[in-house]
């Protein structure tokens, strides 16, 4: 028996409800990690029912379940599979949760796979029930859509359990390429030292797609790219990136340092306007030919959304005083470019007679595929006075998991240390909010690029 960190009580089967069972998320992602996470060695005790408002069987459930668990078979999963059942419920209907609830029993995670609005709506309702103890909620990212309701949010979820029961998802806390980081810096002690302003010239924390809209325009084109990828995910990417080494990696310490970190963080300019937007044309990518953007199905074009953003940060604290982070997202773009980039300063002083053109040393962290490089300068194989440059290359080993499935692990063992921490999920909006206002204010204007390039002609 082990005791679960965020619930404190004796281990026990953990029923996972998904509410919003008949979603995309839950069929593409959700389920799928559950199945990487019942294949793998870590395996998971744990009992499965799904929830949604269509009228649906036990059996027609199980067979939704068995397609996508497909990909990664397993005894355990044949067991989940055998053993899961189907609630038809409306979640923002009280009765019907507690319905629900009655169906679980005590030791309960629940997974809302729901709009957003459906989401809050559900939380009022569970304040009117007496909710099982060691209850845990998971509620997926967007966590609000601005600082006040994210705030509003927060304070609804206080009032219905304690913060390490609530896990803010982010798959990118999942992912075992943003966990490398923390290996990176703090066990290896070539690295840690150099990473400050004294020795950094600027950071850069890039994630660009070749994918498109792909169908999502019910979400993406009230989102953007802004929102999407650096509210959320670039920014605790940029936690890990930039903050002082934890004593630990337990819940509070992790999340205690990132929160740390993005409290000290702020747009480069206060009025938001270090930052650039676009949006793609038609073009081709590989042999993919997509129209503009705003010729997308369910695409208004009077969002006037952007595709690609890019934000400028600074750290005000002693150690990254000066130094920008950029941080960058896009889709439909060339090439799906995923890394962070720690450009190093010139040194003080070159020798005289060592010659040749100097890039900056630079160590590079690959997202995807997991991979470090470190390019440096070296001394010329002709001339042993000229400088060459040289990169080391190593690839990091994937997890075993998938993203959802890490995510999913940390739920079912009730320990939020990959979840993102109220204040935390607070932060990241404070961050974007000026730049969001320019944006309304057309204070910053939103160029184009073609599908399949590397950008705005006039960003390069
Ligand atoms: P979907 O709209 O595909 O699924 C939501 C499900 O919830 C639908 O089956 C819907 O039923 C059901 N539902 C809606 N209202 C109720 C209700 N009152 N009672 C019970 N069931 C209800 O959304 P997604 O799966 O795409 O997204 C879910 C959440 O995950 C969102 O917060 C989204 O932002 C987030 N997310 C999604 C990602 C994705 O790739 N899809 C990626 C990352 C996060 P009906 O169809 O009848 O409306």
């Amino acid at each position: 028996m082990t005791d679960s960190p965020a619930t404190g009580s004796a281990h026990r089967t953990r029923t996972l409800v998904i509410l919003g069972a008949g979603g995309d998320l839950t069929a593409r992602l959700l389920l799928p990690g559950l199945a990487s996470l019942l294949a793998s060695p870590r395996g998971a005790d744990m009992r499965l029912i799904g929830v949604d408002r269509s009228a649906s069987t036990d059996d027609a459930w199980r067979k939704r379940v068995a397609a996508s668990f497909a990909e990664s078979p397993s005894k355990t999963a044949d067991t989940v599979i055998a053993h899961t059942s189907y609630v038809q419920a409306d979640v923002s209907d009280p009765a019907d949760l507690a319905r629900v609830l009655e169906a679980a029993g005590p030791d309960v995670s629940l997974y809302f796979a729901l709009p957003p609005a459906v989401t809050l709506l559900a939380c009022k309702a569970l304040r009117t029930l007496d909710l099982p103890k060691g209850i845990t909620l998971a509620l997926e990212k967007p966590f609000g859509t601005d600082y006040a309701t994210a705030r509003s949010l927060n304070r609804l979820l206080q009032h219905l359990v304690p913060e390490e029961q609530v896990f803010r998802v982010d798959h990118f806390l999942g992912k075992s390429t943003v966990l490398n980081l923390l290996g990176l810096r703090f066990a290896n002690r070539i690295f840690e030292p150099l990473l400050s302003a004294d020795n950094v010239e600027r950071v850069d924390i890039v994630f660009d797609e070749q994918l498109a809209l792909e169908g999502r325009a019910g979400y993406y084109d009230k989102a953007g790219a802004l929102i999407d990828m650096i509210q959320s995910h670039l920014l605790l990417v940029l936690a890990f990136a930039a903050m002082e080494p934890p004593a630990s990696v337990d819940a509070e310490d992790l999340r205690g340092g990132m929160a740390q970190v993005l409290r000290a963080t702020r747009p480069w300019k206060k009025d938001g306007t270090a930052s650039r937007r676009a949006r793609y044309g038609a073009g081709t990518i590989g042999r993919r030919k997509l129209p503009a953007y705003v010729d997308e199905a369910g695409v208004d074009p009077s969002h006037g959304t952007e595709t690609l953003a890019e934000m400028t940060l600074a750290i005000d604290n002693w150690r990254w005083a000066g130094v920008p982070f950029v941080l960058r997202s896009g889709k439909a773009l060339a090439d799906a470019r995923q890394e962070i980039v720690f450009t190093f300063k010139p040194v003080p002083h070159l020798p005289a007679g060592l010659h040749g053109t100097t890039t900056p040393a630079r160590l590079r962290i690959g997202l995807k595929p997991a991979s470090l490089d470190l390019d440096l300068m070296i001394n010329g194989e002709d001339d042993p006075f000229e400088l060459d440059p040289v990169a080391l290359h190593a690839e990091l080993q994937a997890g075993q998991l998938s993203a959802y499935g890490e995510v999913l692990a940390s739920i079912l063992d009730g320990d939020p240390t990959l979840s993102v921490r109220g204040d935390v999920a607070e932060q990241c909006w404070r961050i974007v909010s000026p730049v969001l206002s320019a944006w309304r204010k057309d204070a910053v204007p939103i160029d184009t690029y073609a599908a399949g390039s590397a950008g705005p002609k006039s960003w390069h």
